[in-house]
């Protein structure tokens, strides 16, 4: 069964009901949120009777808790320990995200890897090893290591770096991969033969380590190292490419999450995304659709 869902909010007074009732809304069979601002580090307290209210509207729809994501904010920087308070804050962190998840249930926590802001790939590649190395080894979360597009110093935008990540790790069994295909196109990876891809990063990786994908478009072409991500179907990846790898049978299991851009800043695309995705047939009006609506 296709898995698919989007990025949703996590708001103080309504948490995770919160979030399974926006996805819901979407048509949404999973989704993947941010405890609190993805660009902070100020997070809420767990409401336990709003997590068990959408466990028991789970159990009902027949969701798979188990497969929803939990995404860590984007400044938390494990790549860089030139600074050792912001290094250890970024550790301390994490380690509080994990018993958040843990405490909500979650089994999945998506991290970019980082940038090593000038230490160098290899440096970059040991303190995030490093750092796991510290959260991991006492958790029922797998952290989900996320392909990136190779902006900046981005660690993580080569197979091969993650792959050397995930060697420096004692606790494996709680480290796994999010793809993203505007990522992976941005960092030049051909996805159009996506077989292919796969077949690369079996041998580098391992298959059964993706536990997540990330279904955006890229406003960029191949190689452009943006991180510009566009609608389905309306960038350089474009809908066929995509559609192809949702409906891979290799990773039917694993759940499929749109970081599309709301319509003008405005309107979100996803439930519109999600009907077309579940069409197979591209509508070339979608965005037009979802501003008059
Ligand atoms: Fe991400
Ligand atoms: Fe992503
Ligand atoms: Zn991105």
């Amino acid at each position: 069964m296709l898995l698919i869902g989007s990025h949703v909010g996590f708001k103080k007074d309504t948490q995770l009901l919160g979030s399974l009732e926006e996805a819901l809304s979407y048509g949404a069979n999973t989704f993947m949120f941010y405890t609190g601002a993805p660009q902070n580090t100020m997070r809420y307290k767990i409401d336990n009777a709003l997590t068990n209210q959408a466990l028991e509207i789970m159990n009902e729809k027949n969701i798979d808790y188990s497969k929803v994501i939990v995404h860590a904010p984007y400044i938390v920087n494990l790549a860089n320990a030139d600074n050792l308070e912001k290094y250890n804050f970024a550790i301390n962190f994490l380690k509080s995200e994990l018993a958040r998840c843990e405490e909500l249930g979650i089994r999945n926590l998506v991290l970019h890897p980082g940038s090593h802001v000038g230490c160098g790939i290899d440096d970059g590649i040991k303190n995030i090893a490093n750092g796991l190395n510290q959260i991991l080894g006492n958790t029922n979360v797998t952290i989900l290591l996320e392909t990136m597009a190779g902006k900046g110093s981005e660690v993580g935008s080569k197979l091969e770096e993650i792959a050397s990540i995930i060697e420096l790790v004692e606790d494996k069994e709680h480290l796994g991969v999010c793809l993203d295909t505007c990522h992976l196109s941005d960092a030049g990876y051909d996805i159009v033969n996506f077989d292919s891809f796969l077949e690369t990063f079996d041998k580098l990786i391992g298959l059964d380590k993706i536990k997540c994908i990330h279904i955006n478009d890229s406003k960029n072409e191949v190689g452009a190292h943006k991180d510009r991500h566009e609608n389905i179907g309306f960038g350089h990846i474009g809908f066929e490419t995509l559609i192809n790898i949702i409906y891979n049978e290799k990773l039917e299991n694993v759940p499929k999450i749109l970081e599309t851009p709301y319509v003008d800043r405005l309107y979100p695309p996803y439930k519109y995304e999600i009907a077309m995705i579940k069409n197979k047939i591209f509508d070339k009006e979608l965005l037009t659709k979802i501003r008059n609506n």
